[in-house]
């Protein structure tokens, strides 16, 4: 006679079996639909026929003596992976090779199991990569390594998790999908001993943290802080220690063989975690589904600016489901907010929330619009949206939202016009402002190229002597001639990046190439553009992306308008902060090296809110002019001069003839600083 535990254990398995089958049919089923639902407007996601749906399992689970809330959480999980695999078919057309994923911790972790089941629809191999930090692996993405990095952005206990906000204000990654992931911690061990026993817990702190009542209640046990749930249940296997237990995700528990000795034991049994997945670009909304969009905005330090920004959205329907502060990692007691809201930039009440909002902003960085997590609740109302454009939007290539043209607006540059902005754009870079009508009048200096230890330390001291703040030099010449000096690159950086720190002075220096932006981003402070490059549209975007101010010099033969449509591809990237240089232009004249253009000061000065400033060195090409046009780019109307100085301006490797030697530059700047020297 057979066993008649085996036998029930058999017929476990064959309806284990027949779940799978019936699993199985349903998405071939799916599929076929999916076929159906080829007209792009066709939403992916029909809320009605969901909520109908969980209803009627429901009935049938309790009909049955099932429990009615688990086989409703059973079928929300089985729909989100229904639909999502829908999406990732249309996905994935384009796709060959296969996904890696950078996430951070080890196997078994919340953030593997979250990003698993994230990316189970995915069609093609997915690899999961497990990395030390969070910014390990958002530079895993970076530098092409992983496709995908996988974060946690906020748990509904603990709140935001402000390291992952940080990371991301300094990337120029974009989200691409979010996940929101039920984390229920259990206590797990060797065998199924009783807690009695157990005399070591380890586990992350913030699962320590979210189980205090559960471990204030065990006797003689000690608890240890491990660098992540999954490493804690590693260490437990390894030990082959009776008496020491993990908190972990059952999921690790079954990854380590271990075994679950108590199952949910957070002091709140709710408790969910939502991640983010961080990509190189944007990724084109699928109109079909329902869109969350997150963004990065910066409010001038003007009363009610953020009020009005939110103001913006709700005028037209935006719901806003999140707000986020974070100090600003440049300028002490400044912050940057983080919102997320309802919608993608593919509808148009978010398109014209947006716009709106751009107005009162002081620069707005989308960070993303992706598919919302999770199926739609009971309670909750489909909302109907107006598509701008149907099917599989364009990725947003702006990651800003211009205003809608106003009347009397320049096409070219909204972002940059008057008309967008009522106020002067203030520049801080540390102590020094540039811009406005208030601000003491700056000046930049130091040589037009760095060229050894000794020559940008003595120029970075005279310009501190001088009472300057900002200390310029190139680092990537763009000679005319390539057999000229083409400049240190990064080793004149580090140069120019010890003189400035040795004494107190923030950097100026010109990039010459869209792949240099982040190197010369992380020692820089304003990042210059050359005449040359003005219209090198792939370098602009790049800038635009940096969260550094932008000093962008005017091209050779660039019209006002043509420099101010350059200026607006930097702040269509999000990046509001746009000095403008005028260095003076090609002419019939050939006295001087180019004609300096100061009717273009209060000519910018009606069209734009940015701030304007001169170079007079590189319009005069000798050092005798550079005074006299200095006192008039002032007296126009300029917030600032940028100056070239050399100790030995005669032996310099580029640009001496018009560089001021030290003597000559502290008496200009004694005479400019009547009205103090930024
Ligand atoms: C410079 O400032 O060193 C420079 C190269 O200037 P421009 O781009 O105006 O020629
Ligand atoms: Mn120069």
């Amino acid at each position: 006679m057979s066993d008649p535990l085996e036998s029930l254990r058999n017929r476990i398995d064959e309806l284990d079996r027949r779940l799978i089958e019936a699993l199985a049919e349903r998405q071939r089923v799916v599929t076929e639909i999916a076929g159906l639902k080829t007209d792009p407007v066709l939403p992916l996601q029909d809320a009605e026929r969901e909520r109908d749906l969980l209803s009627r399992v429901s009935a049938l689970a309790g009909a049955q003596g099932l429990d009615s809330y688990f086989v409703e959480s059973l079928y929300r999980r089985i729909l989100e992976h229904s639909v999502r695999f829908q999406a990732a078919r249309q996905d994935n057309k384009g796709r060959g090779a296969g996904l890696v994923v950078a996430y951070q911790g080890v196997e078994g972790s919340y953030s593997h199991t979250a990003a698993r089941s994230h990316f189970a629809a995915a069609q093609g191999e997915v690899q999961f990569h497990g990395y030390r930090s969070f910014a390990a692996a958002l530079e895993a993405v970076v530098c092409g390594e992983a496709e995908v990095a996988f974060l946690p952005i906020e748990n509904s206990l603990t709140g935001s998790i402000t390291e992952t906000y940080d990371l991301l204000s300094q990337t120029n990654l974009h989200l691409i999908g979010e996940e929101v992931h039920r984390v229920e911690h259990c206590l797990i061990a060797l065998k199924p001993v009783p807690l009695g026993l157990i005399r070591r817990i380890g586990s992350h702190p913030q699962a320590l943290a979210q189980c205090s009542n559960f471990l204030a209640a065990l006797r003689d046990c000690r608890v240890e802080i491990e660098s992540d749930t999954a490493s804690a249940a590693m260490l437990v296997a390894e030990s082959g220690d009776l008496s020491r237990a993990a908190i972990a995700s059952e999921e690790a528990a079954t990854r380590y063989g271990l075994q679950v000795i108590k199952r949910n034991i957070a002091n709140q049994k709710e408790n969910y975690t939502r991640f983010v997945a961080v990509a190189r670009e944007a990724k084109p909304a699928d109109c079909r589904l329902p869109h969350k969009t997150s963004l990065l905005l910066t409010t001038a330090h003007e009363k009610g600016a953020l009020a009005r920004c939110l103001d913006a959205l709700a005028q037209h329907g935006v719901n806003l489901t999140k707000l986020e502060s974070r100090p600003s990692l440049e300028r002490p007691w400044q912050y940057l907010f983080y919102l997320d809201h309802e919608g993608g930039l593919h509808e148009q009440h978010v398109d014209l929330a947006l716009r709106e909002l751009a107005k009162h902003a002081e620069a707005v960085r989308i960070l993303g619009t992706y598919p919302r997590s999770g199926t739609v609740s009971l309670a909750q109302k489909q909302q109907t949206t107006v598509p701008i454009s149907q099917g599989i939007a364009e990725a947003p290539t702006a990651n800003i939202v211009a205003p809608l043209p106003a009347a009397k607006e320049h096409s070219a540059y909204r972002l940059a016009s008057r008309a967008h902005r009522g106020t002067d754009t203030i520049i801080e870079i540390g102590q020094i402002r540039v811009g406005g009508d208030d601000a003491p009048f700056v000046m930049i200096a130091g040589p037009c190229s760095v060229e050894s230890r000794e020559q940008i330390t003595a120029c970075a001291c005279a310009v501190r002597d001088a009472g300057g703040g900002l200390l310029r030099g190139g680092c990537f010449k763009p000679r005319t001639s390539r057999y000229d000096f083409q400049g240190l690159g990064f080793d004149g950086l580090t140069l120019l990046h010890e003189a400035a720190q040795a004494y107190g002075l923030r950097i100026v220096t010109e990039v010459l190439h869209p792949a240099d932006v982040d190197a010369v981003a992380r020692e820089a402070d304003v990042l210059q553009i050359g005449a040359r490059n003005m219209q090198n549209f792939a370098l602009l975007k790049a800038v635009g992306k940096s969260r550094l101010p932008v000093l962008l010099k005017r091209g050779l033969m660039a019209s006002i308008d043509e420099w101010l449509a350059a200026a607006e591809y930097v702040m269509a990237e999000g990046n509001g902060r746009v000095i403008l240089c005028e260095r003076g232009i090609r002419t019939f004249e050939t006295a001087t090296r180019n004609t300096l253009d100061l009717s273009a000061v209060p000519v910018l000065r009606e069209r734009t809110h940015l701030p304007v400033i001169v170079d007079p060195s590189h319009a005069a090409g000798r050092r005798e002019w550079v005074a006299p046009l200095a006192r008039a780019a002032r007296a126009v109307g300029a917030h600032g001069v940028m100056i070239e100085i050399h100790p030995e301006p005669d032996r310099a490797m580029s640009d001496g003839p018009q560089s001021l030697d030290f003597e000559q530059f502290r008496a200009l700047a004694r005479e400019m600083s009547g009205k103090q020297v930024g």
